[in-house]
């Protein structure tokens, strides 16, 4: 095509190059044998400032310190946990290393904006939506059984544990996942994980109509391999079971672990078992930005594509200051699909969880993203931008029914019940569910509503 003009966004193949940890003053002396180990990622993860300040050195000035530590003690939903692998991406091709070189682009980062945030990143005017909640997604609500969500009439949600290699500071599951934070008191899972799989197998059993399950947490890369594999072989026993679909951030935070001897064997007989009985075995990860996209990344998907999955795809989030604009999408997406594997199938909107008002963006924008992206990507590669709205479930966001743009509030239909519920269909098809944008994205005159809708409720 002879054009003069050049594309809103040019397209360049980027090769992925894994970057050196040893820039890192405390992996200066970590030998490769080591960094890709999934033992020794995660010993070194980083749990606490002390442990940061101990890898990064004087690279990042103490204003940084003091602002993480004012951000954990009075907003952070999640705890710290930083996998080598994941804190390695940020600021991953510095041109210097003096004393507080790295303090700004450590602070632009978009990888250190969403793993380690900090107070100065929260917004001050509206930093939780009074609409927002723990559980925004209701997901406990809808519990079956212990960690099992049946929100859609064909698909549940299996949670198998309440803990990750990594804590993403947005995390949807904050309710439940992680450790406690000095703001929030982590709901606990009861059961023994040996009674909890058995619930969801019974249920599973009881329940012909569910065909699709999603095996997550947390995130599957906690359980123990014996027991996982245990619990996939009993889920691929059940004849109505069509679908699973493995989640774990860890296919990019910590590819060490898919990489390792006895979790690829332990794939590669799940991966033949699922072939037999036609059942399609996928990876769902969670990549948000092309810094995390590593030759290491692109091994463990192909790894597991080699062994039989028959699919690894990525679910991102999609948030502000990490890649809220075209070219950051597309970048990702390019990296994903042509570099690593991995098909960009979502990106999901930030959820209204408390103290996420700076990462989430509103409908309209998400909607100008999706009309952006479209046509550069293969049309089965192109991710669609999804509203996971409360007591709907996931939305395209062109799929809005109603949009009060002014006040920003959309609203949203749907087709089936959830478990919780026990309307008629005409109900069912008449009733509208809200979703709201974040209050500093509206006009003055929506955002005077909002103070005054407070006002009214103190
Ligand atoms: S990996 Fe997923 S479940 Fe775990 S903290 Fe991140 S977003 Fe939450």
């Amino acid at each position: 095509m002879t054009q003069s003009a050049p594309q809103p966004y040019e397209y360049r193949r980027r090769e992925l190059v894994e970057p050196d940890w040893t820039r890192l003053p405390g992996w200066r002396d970590v030998t490769r044998e080591q960094w890709e180990s999934a033992q020794w990622q995660r010993v070194n993860c980083v749990k606490n400032i002390k442990q940061l300040r101990a890898v990064l050195g004087d690279l990042v000035d103490e204003r940084y310190y003091a602002d993480l530590s004012a951000d954990q003690e009075q907003f952070a939903t999640m705890s710290m946990l930083l996998p080598p692998q994941m804190l390695n991406t940020m600021v991953p091709f510095p041109t210097d290393t003096a004393p507080g070189s790295w303090t700004e682009a450590f602070y632009a980062d978009p990888i250190r904006r969403y793993m380690i945030p900090v107070a100065s990143d929260r917004r001050t005017d509206w930093p939780s939506h009074p609409h927002s909640t723990r559980d925004s997604l209701h997901e406990h609500d809808m519990w079956v059984a212990e960690g099992l969500t049946h929100r859609y009439p064909t698909k549940v949600l299996a949670e198998l544990l309440s803990t990750c290699p990594q804590y993403c500071g947005h995390c949807t599951r904050m309710d439940l996942v992680g450790n406690s934070t000095p703001q929030i008191d982590k709901l606990k899972l009861t059961l023994k994980p040996v009674d909890r799989y058995e619930a969801h197998i019974a249920y599973l059993r009881a329940h012909p109509g569910v065909r699709d399950v999603v095996v997550s947490g947390g995130d599957v890369a906690n359980v123990p391999w014996r027991n996982l594999e245990s619990y996939l072989m009993r889920l691929l026993d059940i004849d109505t079971i069509r679908d699973i679909r493995l989640a774990t951030k860890a296919l990019a935070a910590l590819p060490q672990h898919w990489l390792a001897p006895d979790v690829v064997e332990g794939m590669e007989r799940v991966a033949k078992t699922a072939s037999r009985r036609g059942v399609n075995l996928a990876i769902h990860t969670h990549v948000n930005h092309a810094q995390s996209v590593t030759p290491l990344v692109a091994q463990a998907a192909k790894t597991a594509l080699d062994v039989g999955v028959r699919d690894v795809r990525n679910q991102g989030v999609l948030m502000r200051g990490v890649n809220a604009t075209t070219p950051e999408l597309l970048d990702l997406c390019f990296a994903l699909q042509g570099e690593a594997g991995i098909l960009p199938y979502y990106f999901y909107m930030c959820d209204m969880i408390p103290n996420a008002e700076h990462w989430r963006v509103a409908v309209w924008q998400a909607q100008a993203l999706q009309h952006d992206m479209m046509g550069y990507l293969p049309g089965y590669a192109t991710p669609r931008i999804v509203c996971d709205v409360p007591f709907v479930g996931k939305r395209w966001v062109h799929m809005v029914t109603e949009y009060d743009r002014e006040n920003g509030i959309s609203y949203w239909t749907k087709n089936y019940r959830t478990s919780i519920e026990d309307s008629s269909t005409e109900e069912l098809r008449s009733k509208r569910y809200a979703y709201y944008d974040p209050i500093d994205t509206l006009p003055e005159s929506g955002q005077k509503w909002w103070r005054k809708q407070l006002t009214a409720a103190a």
